[in-house]
């Protein structure tokens, strides 16, 4: 199969890649010996420091010698080559190492995180030579740690809107702008800088730019809602000279950089909400049993027992979702995009219903700070909103897809490139006749493949996908009928879109997960993954289902139109008194 094959982008075109996503991904033996040491060095730093945790989140400071400590446990190491002193960890160990570090603590695990996954990746995926023989050893012993410096005041989510100025002079580039909520920015000496050069290229080129450069400076410590002890700071560029060989990738080219390494990175934050959740079943297995009301524990209520038994499907779903995003990483293949933004909106809205039904389940002393709860909550809330917030996740998912429908239409031919790489921006160009075809190519009963390798035992859940691919197909051509080229600004329907996608990629990963695991040890050993497996298509079934009729009947006017009544009078106004 082409490399260059994309799950999530051939499904909305109609055919299910089967040999994508079966069978499971695997790691290799090598692989588990390597964690299994990096789980257990975790295991016996982090393990029984609550306390700690939670002293240094009142402060909002990591001590010192506990970045020191990271730094002794490779930590900093971790996706580094072993040729320049790193791990050398393939995607899939570095989510699992993630995973187990964010059980503990997680601005330690965002420390760490903010490092590798957005920090150094861009020297990584397009550092020259020279560059990666200069960094990356200091990287991989945590002599420098790295932070990643797109945000500004008015750049969030447009972040092609960043003013920072590079200026060429000489064989140096002069640097000028502010940059915003810099995580590791208090302790960072790599910064990947992301700077305006106009010109012919593109718009916009990422830099290395060394704390010891004349210029560089970094803001007070933010005083934030969660993960307080992890490093925010702004990050000043006063002048900085840098020279031309400081450039990652090409010039012109800084938002492909970007989003390249956002994409790439996600598997990280993926694996930190994976153990996140996992810390949080054990916390509220371990606290329904021991509390007690009316006479017996409230895990015996059947409330208490609704909660841990989402709890645990949606960790094993978010499980199957990120390991596959990351297998498909690990085996090469290049357009991974949309699958791992669906992963990052999956995990992170998972993590956060955990979070909260856990805090529920514990009653006050899930509000109390002496409990771990209200911390994770806390901490847990920002991964919808940083990395790409969700919102913008879910166009670009819905938006690629609907891009790619009519890039099928060899008569579109070049003038789509580029769109994918921004595909909320470039929509506009499809032209009506391309929205034409499109309706003629997708619709109903045009799915073509079906899954061949499944287990029987899981037949009628593959079957409900299947359905929802059909219904995928529909939805996709009934919204370009309905809006056509303003697609781009109905933004319900398009969500609507994202919605049925995320759902059916995580349902085919958790189709593919519990299809090994039967295949492996058999449907009698895999019965308990069988019941996650049906709870799951249950619901995809039900939403999937409730989002496709939503299309042609909702109430979205009527939303708008009270959004619309409050931004004008900036106030609720039916007070009763
Ligand atoms: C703790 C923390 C750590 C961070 N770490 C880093 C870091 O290391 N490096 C870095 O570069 N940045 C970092 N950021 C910045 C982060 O990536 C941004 O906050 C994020 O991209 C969102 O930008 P914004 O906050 O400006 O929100 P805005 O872009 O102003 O968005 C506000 C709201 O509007 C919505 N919205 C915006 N545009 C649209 C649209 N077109 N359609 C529909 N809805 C829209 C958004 O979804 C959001 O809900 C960090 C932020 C925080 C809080």
């Amino acid at each position: 199969m082409d490399q260059q094959t994309s799950f999530m982008r051939s499904l909305c075109l109609g055919y299910i890649e089967e040999d994508l996503i079966v069978p499971f991904p695997e790691q290799s033996e090598d692989e588990k010996e390597l964690l299994r040491g990096v789980i257990q060095s975790l295991e016996q730093t982090f393990k029984g420091r609550d306390d700690e945790y939670r002293k240094w989140d009142r402060a909002g400071d990591l001590p010192p010698e506990v970045v020191q400590q990271m730094k002794e446990l490779g930590l900093f190491s971790l996706i580094i080559p072993e040729e320049f002193g790193g791990l050398g960890m393939n995607a899939s160990s570095y989510s699992r190492s993630l995973q187990e570090l964010a059980k503990y603590d997680g601005s330690v695990a965002i420390t760490a995180g903010a490092h590798s996954s957005i920090g150094m990746r861009a020297l990584i995926l397009f550092g020259t030579p020279e560059q990666r023989a200069k960094y990356l050893p200091k990287l991989a012993t945590g002599e420098m740690i790295a932070a990643f410096a797109l945000t500004e005041p008015g750049a969030g989510s447009d972040a092609a809107a960043i003013k920072t100025k590079a200026v060429r002079d000489g064989n140096d580039w002069v640097i000028n702008g502010n940059k915003l909520w810099i995580t590791n920015g208090g302790i960072a000496d790599f910064f990947t800088v992301f700077a305006r050069t106009e010109g012919p290229e593109g718009h916009s080129t990422a830099f290395i730019v060394t704390r010891d450069m004349v210029g560089v400076t970094t803001g007070p410590h933010e005083d934030k809602m969660g993960l307080r002890a992890s490093s925010t700071t702004t990050v000043m560029l006063d002048n900085v000279r840098v020279p031309h060989e400081n450039v990652i990738g090409e010039v012109g080219k800084g938002f492909k950089v970007a989003m390249n390494v956002l994409n790439s990175g996600r598997t990280g934050l993926g694996g930190g909400c994976i153990g996140a959740m996992k810390h949080l079943i054990e916390l509220t297995t371990k606290q329904c049993k021991e509390r007690e009301q009316f006479g017996k524990p409230i895990a015996e209520f059947g409330l208490m027992k609704q909660k841990i038994g989402h709890m645990v499907v949606e960790c094993y779903v978010t499980e199957a979702l990120v390991s596959l995003v990351a297998g498909l990483i690990d085996k090469g293949y290049k357009d991974y995009a949309v699958e791992a933004a669906i992963s990052k909106v999956f995990a992170t809205e998972c993590l956060w219903r955990s979070a909260d039904e856990a805090l529920q389940a514990a009653g006050g002393n899930g509000y109390m700070c002496e409990f771990p709860y209200e911390r994770i909550l806390r901490d847990c809330r920002i991964n919808r909103i940083f990395e790409g917030t969700n919102d913008i996740l879910r166009l670009f998912i819905a938006l690629t897809a609907m891009n790619d429908v009519g890039k099928e239409l060899s008569s579109l031919g070049k003038s789509l490139e580029g769109i994918f790489n921004d595909p909320i921006k470039g929509f506009g160009v499809i032209s009506e006749y391309a929205l034409r075809r499109v309706s003629q190519t997708t619709g109903v009963g045009k799915v073509r493949g079906n899954f061949s390798k499944l287990n029987p035992a899981i037949q009628p859940q593959a079957e409900i996908f299947e359905d929802g691919v059909r219904d995928l197909a529909a939805a996709t051509d009934r919204i370009l009928r309905k809006h056509g080229k303003s697609i781009i600004g109905k933004q319900f329907a398009t969500k609507r879109l994202a919605d049925i996608m995320i759902d059916l990629f995580a349902l085919a990963a958790t189709l593919s997960r519990v299809n090994s695991s039967i295949n492996k040890n058999g449907p009698q050993a895999a019965y308990k993954e069988l019941e996650i497996l049906q709870v799951f298509a249950g619901q995809v079934r039900r939403r999937t289902k409730s989002n496709f009729n939503k299309i042609d009947n909702n109430d979205d006017e009527l939303i708008k139109s009270l959004a619309d009544h409050a931004l004008e009078n900036e106030r609720y106004i039916w007070d009763t008194v």
